[in-house]
């Protein structure tokens, strides 16, 4: 990329970036709408923009997106998507249809840095952050792979921590949430994910982006939590119950928990009671996740009747809970599945 990249601009930076190059607001509200509202990624097919505009922009800009390196559809009818960026790094996305939903699980980092100790990602160590454009395009190209159905909600539970990118994520989501020149998705149906980086938490809560919160939980003590999250030496479970009880919700709005089922780890009856117990007085929604196999891991998948065990004490304690079985865990796209090599 020599110039700026458009696509990672908000619309308002548009305008500027319009009158910068000696045309009104208006012109930079219609490449806006183009790029955002029509998914048109090529400023030759922006037809009615005036051609000299075309021209000034395109010596400072371009319309930059990464190389789709790879498209694997899985059984259960989700698809992997795997971006090769600029400067050689891979990230995946993955969209995983469910009836009238189609959910995009966007990266926002190549590799992770967070360690946690079931997850595949983990093990490759932290590249770099993705930049708003990087993140902005796996939607923008996700789209256009599918023209029949447009993406309905996004995951930010791909390669990554979320929160770790905070300035290129919060600048992603206004562009999604973005009503009258970005592409208008409602912030109800965008989740971010987090291991509990609690001041990062506590800041997204004073944003008023009004984004869901998902937290990467797994165990309901600092002991096995910490065993298995190196993040809950830096903030353990109390510091996290604290954000999650300051985080602002709408009336209906719940937090998620994510909690990943490890034979012989925490998937006790016992464990099942002290998640209730930590989770009291919150609105809370738990999703566990029975762990996915990787070579080399450990860890196992508990047997179903465990599962289902574990999941009818939580709901007997009042909570509501989903039994989640992964999407794409057969293509290596299923949650903690996600890596791909970092170049040299
Ligand atoms: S679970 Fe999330 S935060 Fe933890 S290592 Fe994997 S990608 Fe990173």
């Amino acid at each position: 990329m020599s110039g700026i990249n458009l696509i990672g601009l908000l619309p308002s930076e548009m305008e500027d970036l319009a009158v910068d190059v000696g045309a009104s607001r208006y012109r930079g509200r219609q490449l806006a709408t183009w790029i955002y509202r029509k998914g048109v990624l090529d400023l030759d097919a922006m037809s009615d923009l005036p051609k000299d505009f075309r021209a000034r922009l395109a010596e400072r800009a371009e319309i930059g997106l990464p190389e789709v390196e790879r498209v694997t559809p899985s059984l259960d009818g989700s698809r992997k998507l795997v971006f090769r960026l600029h400067d050689g790094g891979r990230i995946s996305a993955v969209l995983m249809p469910d009836d009238d939903r189609l959910t995009l699980c966007l990266s926002t980092q190549v590799g992770c840095g967070f360690e946690c100790a079931f997850c595949l990602t983990g093990t490759m160590g932290l590249d770099r952050n993705l930049d708003a454009a990087e993140i902005v395009a796996q939607l923008l190209i996700a789209n256009s792979l599918s023209p029949e159905q447009r993406v309905t909600h996004m995951v930010f539970m791909g390669m990554g921590e979320p929160l770790a990118n905070y300035a290129n994520l919060v600048k992603a989501i206004r562009i999604f949430t973005d009503a009258r020149l970005g592409l208008g998705y409602s912030p109800r149906r965008i989740t971010v994910s987090t291991v509990g980086l609690v001041p990062a938490m506590d800041r997204l809560g004073r944003e008023d982006l009004k984004v869901n919160l998902a937290i990467s939980l797994h165990g309901a003590t600092d002991e096995v939590r910490g065993r298995l999250m190196p993040i809950n030496r830096s903030f353990d479970l109390a510091a996290l119950m604290g954000a999650v009880k300051r985080y602002p919700l709408a009336p209906r709005q719940r937090v998620f928990f994510e909690y990943v089922l490890l034979e012989g780890v925490n998937d006790s009856e016992e464990d099942a009671r002290r998640l209730v117990k930590l989770l009291r007085g919150v609105r809370a929604k738990v999703n566990l996740i029975p762990f996915n196999d990787w070579q080399s891991s450990t860890f196992r998948r508990p047997p179903l009747p465990r599962i289902l065990a574990f999941q009818k004490v939580v709901m007997i304690g009042g909570l509501t809970t989903t039994v989640r079985w992964s999407k794409g865990e057969d293509i290596g796209a299923a949650c903690g599945q996600l890596r791909e090599p970092i170049p040299a």
